[in-house]
């Protein structure tokens, strides 16, 4: 559509239709393509210096835990927290006498709110059956599983070294409540999280997220902890905000900001079933990705604030918060991008080099975007599937809370409780 080289024979004729026009369709497209491009390297920067680090802090030794004698064992208060969960908890029960903590060092908290599917009745029978002292909570209303964790931390007698709390469908493997207990031997450690056994599908996302938690605890603490088994000392906990979940999170930054550190052990393991329902996987991203966001924000007071642990928590803190809408914004601009040029052609002149990297990228995300519909397995597109994915889940979690609705209160995924 270039302009014919149009005779200039008066002032009138320089404003030529097609010229005009061509020239706007340019700036329109330079337009998308620096916002493409300029937010595109807002998204990769913190993430590469994330990476570029992480990989020297994972070259630094993880502390190991001391061997202890069952004497020397701290005192573990293990908390189940509840609602509706009928379905697991006799297995869940059994999974943790399985642990053969001894049994003058720990005692068994079910904290239930509310269930109306005979969850306590079945508990309370299990016990009997298994001949096994469990407390039991009941707490008159559902207000979701942050509030029950601080009415639980209500339960903790004075001699309760170690606040435990395990979710319902997760099954943890022989050993994690000792391996817990010696953790807390070490007195800078103030709290710990176990790590989730990869089922086969489990992608090289999950594999990322690994990565980047073992070497945030080698290097000092991490601020992303796995509630599905955790572990704080008593006396650095605080009451968390019941209003929003990320429980473990939150509690993890108190400890770490109370001066002990965090750590995630890959030594610490945990099973669940894998969720099956898209639907399902979809609103627990939203609602894990909610309550990170809204953590990670109300501390951006912290972040950057000297030392590793401020690198550590503004570095996730930006990804948590701001990288999930530039990634918006960046795959926008992509599209206007690639539609300018795809409808238009090239007006105004030759494509410049960063023009056609950017369509190279659009090309790569839309390669990936369908080779992951069609259920391929590529490596590198499912991981870059998989972080489009959960940047826009944080950014779904992020509007809804917008718009009013915390999700602080859920109702359980059921495809991985199926008995
Ligand atoms: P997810 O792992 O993030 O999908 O969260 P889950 O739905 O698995 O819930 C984690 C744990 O918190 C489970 O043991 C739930 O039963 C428990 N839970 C969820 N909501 C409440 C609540 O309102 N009260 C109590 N006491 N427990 C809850
Ligand atoms: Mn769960």
């Amino acid at each position: 559509m270039k302009g014919s080289p149009t005779p200039r024979t008066g002032g009138a004729l320089i404003w030529e239709p097609c010229e005009d026009g061509s020239g706007i369709l340019m700036l329109v497209r330079l337009t998308f393509l620096t916002i493409q491009v300029a937010s595109a390297g807002a998204v990769i920067l913190p993430l590469l210096i994330h990476a570029w680090l992480n990989r020297g802090w994972n070259r630094l030794p993880l502390p190991v835990p001391d061997a202890c004698s069952d004497a020397d064992l701290p005192r573990l208060c293990v908390v189940i927290p509840t609602w509706n969960e009928a379905n697991v908890i006799e297995t869940k029960l059994t999974n943790l006498l399985d642990q053969r903590y001894p049994s003058t060092k720990v005692r068994h908290v079910l904290i239930d709110s509310a269930s109306t599917d005979g969850t306590v009745e079945r508990a309370r029978a299990w016990a009997v059956e298994n001949d096994t002292e469990l407390e039991i909570i009941q707490m008159p209303a559902r207000l979701g599983k942050s509030a029950a964790v601080n009415r639980a931390m209500d339960e903790l007698h004075p001699e309760d070294e170690v606040f435990v709390i395990t979710d319902a469908e997760a099954t943890i493997e022989p050993g994690a409540l000792r391996r817990i207990g010696r953790w807390m031997k070490d007195e800078t450690v103030g709290a710990v999280c176990g790590t989730l056994v990869e089922e086969e599908n489990g992608g090289a996302y999950r594999g990322w997220f690994r990565w980047f938690r073992e070497g945030e605890s080698k290097a000092d603490s991490t601020p992303i902890f796995e509630g599905s088994i955790a572990a704080y000392r008593a006396s650095a906990l605080r009451p968390i905000d019941d209003r929003a979940n990320a429980d473990d999170s939150q509690l993890a930054l108190l400890v770490r900001e109370g001066g002990l550190r965090a750590l995630s052990d890959g030594a610490i393991r945990f099973r669940e079933q894998p969720i099956t329902i898209h639907r399902e996987k979809r609103e627990r991203a939203v609602r894990r990705g909610q309550g990170l966001s809204r953590h990670f924000w109300r501390n951006r007071i912290r972040w950057f604030r000297g030392g590793r642990w401020g690198t550590i928590l503004g570095l996730n803190g930006i990804q948590h918060t701001i990288t999930p809408w530039l990634v918006l914004l960046g795959i926008l601009a992509g599209v206007a991008h690639a539609t300018t040029v795809v409808l238009l052609g090239w007006t105004g002149g030759e494509p410049m080099l960063l023009d056609r990297l950017m369509l190279l990228v659009d090309a790569i995300v839309l390669a990936s975007l369908g080779i992951g519909v069609a259920g391929w397995r590529v490596p590198l597109c499912a991981t870059i599937l998989a972080f489009l994915e959960n940047n826009v889940y944080l950014v779904r979690g992020m509007l809804i809370l917008r718009l009013g609705t915390s999700l602080h209160k859920w109702t359980p995924s059921m495809s991985n409780r199926r008995i």
